[in-house]
């Protein structure tokens, strides 16, 4: 790593002048230039270098710059690097069978996305078609991506601006048994509780109208928030009741983020849809797509599909995905996160929440974990409000800064942060990175009463 300074200059200058970000409100940003990035770190022109502790947008699960998938890019550029959707394609097809014979069940055909929006866009309406009904059902702090129907499937902030969007869409609350709607005392309580408002909303939504229940299988951006066991079981039930299609939104879960290949995998369940983006490839190229049951697939035999991509299943995505599932195989990279979890993560993450008085909760599995930030762990008052911006997001910035300036890259979102790394982290790296979060956690402490 060198500095090149006016390099990252002139990059920060274009930016600012030309590219429009998402999310922000342009004048207020000043995006980091970033010079590279290898294995678990990225570094700036300035040669400061960071250990990522989000995966960016938790997508990066093979790491930077991973020597064998930049190769088989490289080589599948060389062969073909385009052919339309249409056509019978060597890398589509074996990415199709690779990510079918890893899917749960009779979950065995792919349609191939550039990414999550699109995913969860297009299992909507596979489930609608499927049904002939029109509602989906959501839950409320979840994420399902930008696009109108997914961005109104959405249950968090972002979705409001974007209003009234999609119609059909009805959200409802999921299992969180530490903020609990249900007013449970445990986790088989909040489990048996979630179920019964989920049947309730069926109830008076009307079974025959709905067509869809989708469910990150863990909730991401918002929370980190792991099923009690048994609820997704309860939302099968619920769905073969009443003949809805259950959609797995894993675009943040899947693909190792769990230390399995599909988060449902945990719990021994299957859905009809799975939605998968992000860890597919590590967004080496975009790429996303949904896994299809065959009663679901069955129905599109004889009744063409509508909807399409020019770029479903291109090429140069599919052959980078094929690469990094055999690159996931030769190096073991689902038993990394599970031995890692298991041996530094979890264990050293207990210890911090025990000893920061912010730290109200830690939860999570594998590589996918949430600390929520409290002022007082006994009222358990969020460190900052709901959808907090600007000053009333001070203290998370402030320890998201005293993160950065030991060269952590957290991953911060309302008054929680995440610990997302890269799959491939090792268990040195992922000691380094909590000592710094620990310190940086002492700032966050200096609010709590
Ligand atoms: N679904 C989930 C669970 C996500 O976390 C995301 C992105 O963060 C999406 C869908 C949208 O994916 P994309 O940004 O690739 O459209």
């Amino acid at each position: 790593i060198h500095a090149d300074t006016e390099r990252g200059a002139a990059v920060a200058r274009d930016d600012r002048a030309h590219v429009f970000h998402s999310w922000s409100a342009q004048a207020l940003i000043a995006p980091l230039p970033i010079a590279g990035a290898s294995g678990s770190h990225f570094w700036d022109y300035d040669g400061k270098k960071y250990l990522d502790f989000s995966s960016q947008l938790v997508n990066v699960n093979i790491g930077y710059q991973h020597p064998k998938l930049v190769a088989a890019i490289q080589e599948a550029a060389a062969r073909q690097c385009t052919i339309a959707p249409s056509f019978a394609d060597e890398s589509r097809s074996e990415a199709a069978r690779l990510i079918a014979e890893r899917a749960p069940g009779d979950l065995d055909k792919v349609f191939f996305t550039n990414g999550g929006a699109e995913a969860t866009e297009n299992a909507m309406r596979m489930a609608r078609l499927r049904t002939g009904r029109h509602k989906v059902l959501t839950t409320y702090r979840s994420y399902h991506g930008a696009t109108s129907g997914s961005i109104t499937a959405t249950g968090d902030p972002r979705r409001w601006a974007n209003e009234p969007g999609m119609p059909g869409i009805v959200h409802f609350w999921g299992p969180y048994p530490y903020r609990s709607q249900f007013h449970a005392a445990d986790e088989a309580q909040e489990c048996e509780r979630a179920l019964q408002h989920l049947r309730d909303v069926i109830m008076v939504e009307g079974p025959s109208t709905i067509a869809a229940i989708m469910l990150e299988t863990i909730v991401g951006t918002n929370g980190i928030l792991v099923p009690p066991d048994g609820y997704l079981a309860g939302v099968r039930e619920i769905c073969d009741e009443h003949g809805i299609v259950w959609i797995a939104d894993e675009v943040m879960s899947g693909f190792g983020r769990c230390g399995e290949w599909f988060a449902v995998d945990h719990w021994g369940v299957t859905p009809d849809l799975i939605c998968f983006a992000k860890g597919v490839n590590s967004g080496y190229v975009p790429l996303g797509g949904v896994v299809i049951s065959a009663a679901i697939a069955a129905t599109f035999e004889q009744r063409a599909f509508p909807g399409g991509l020019t770029y479903s299943g291109h090429p140069l995505a599919c052959a980078s995905a094929v690469a990094s599932i055999r690159i996931f195989e030769e190096e073991g990279i689902l038993e990394n996160v599970r031995k890692v979890s298991d041996t530094v993560l979890a264990p050293r993450l207990a210890e911090i929440a025990a000893k920061h008085p912010s730290v109200g909760e830690v939860r999570g599995l594998g590589f996918f974990w949430g600390l929520e930030l409290v002022r007082n762990p006994d009222t358990r008052e969020p460190l900052v409000p709901f959808n907090a911006s600007g000053a009333a997001a001070g203290p998370m910035n402030e320890f998201a800064a005293a993160c950065k300036a030991e060269g952590l890259w957290p991953f911060v979102h309302f008054n929680r942060t995440h610990v997302v790394p890269p799959c491939t982290t090792t268990a040195e790296e992922m000691n380094e990175g909590l000592d710094i979060l620990d310190r940086a956690l002492e700032v966050a402490d200096r609010f709590t009463a």
